[in-house]
């Protein structure tokens, strides 16, 4: 599903590297939170696997597709398959929550339907359906600004989920939030990984968050991995 091979990332030549020659396997139907404090390279990681960010060394393989061999289109298509939720949510505040989960399908669409904001009735069925499943389709003519923080990422997962992706990444999708709506959240993104067996990668600083819902923990520090195994692993060597 996804592949890093020797993979490094070095933003500043002489400066230490945000990731250090990456050596892992994510298998489709895991959860995997990559933990690790604040300037870890958790977050070059997610850049990493979805093409924003071109490592300075190394093979990143997703879905098949080695991602430095590929052209612009190729790489568009791809990331088509690749949903992406962020710590602030990347909404658009004065459209409705249902107008950003629309937002979800553009990247699949010709322009000019973006523009003229024709959406087929398949696309509509799509988003009411996630709208409630993540609980909000009673809120789905409401602006987004007028939501709270654990809503507003709920419209950001119904924004990913609409695109029908095979694999979920989430840049810090709960640190912004409190302690008991990031939990909401997890349990949302646990039970659309349970049902669709989404590969789904999570980074989080938040370890009781990993314990409790990640199949596979990895741990970053200073851009290298220092721990790779199950939550029951973690708990054993500390
Ligand atoms: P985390 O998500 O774990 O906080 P990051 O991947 O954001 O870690 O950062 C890893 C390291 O790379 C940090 O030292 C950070 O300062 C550096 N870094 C991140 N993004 C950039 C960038 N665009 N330009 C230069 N340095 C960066
Ligand atoms: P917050 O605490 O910021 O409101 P939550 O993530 O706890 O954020 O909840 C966001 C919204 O989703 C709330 O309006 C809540 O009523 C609704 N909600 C929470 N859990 C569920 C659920 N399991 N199914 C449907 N709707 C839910």
């Amino acid at each position: 599903m996804l592949s890093f091979k020797n993979v490094s990332v070095v933003y500043e030549k002489g400066e230490a590297p945000a990731l250090n020659n990456i050596n892992l396997e994510i298998k489709p139907e895991e959860f995997v939170c990559v933990l690790g404090r604040s300037g870890a390279g958790k977050s070059t990681f997610i850049r990493t696997v979805n093409g924003l960010q071109t490592p300075t060394d190394g093979r990143v393989t997703v879905l098949g597709n080695e991602l430095n061999c590929l052209k612009e289109k190729r790489l568009r298509k791809l990331r088509s398959e690749i949903g992406m939720i962020f710590q602030h949510f990347h909404l658009i505040p004065r459209m409705s929550v249902e107008q950003n989960v629309y937002t979800g399908r553009f990247g699949q669409r010709p322009v000019w339907k973006n523009m003229l904001g024709l959406f087929s009735e398949e696309e509509k069925r799509l988003t009411d359906s996630y709208l409630r499943e993540v609980g909000l389709y009673e809120f789905r003519g409401r602006r987004v600004e007028r939501l709270s923080g654990g809503q507003k990422q709920r419209v950001g997962i119904a924004r990913a989920m609409v695109q029908e992706p095979s694999i979920l990444l989430g840049d810090e999708p709960v640190a912004s939030l409190d302690p008991t709506t990031s939990d909401h959240i997890f349990q949302l993104l646990k039970s659309l990984h349970l049902k669709r067996k989404l590969t789904t990668v999570i980074n989080v600083h938040d370890i009781e968050l990993a314990e409790k819902f990640a199949t596979r923990i990895i741990g970053l520090q200073n851009g290298e991995i220092v721990f790779n195994g199950t939550p029951s692993e973690m708990t054993k060597t500390d």
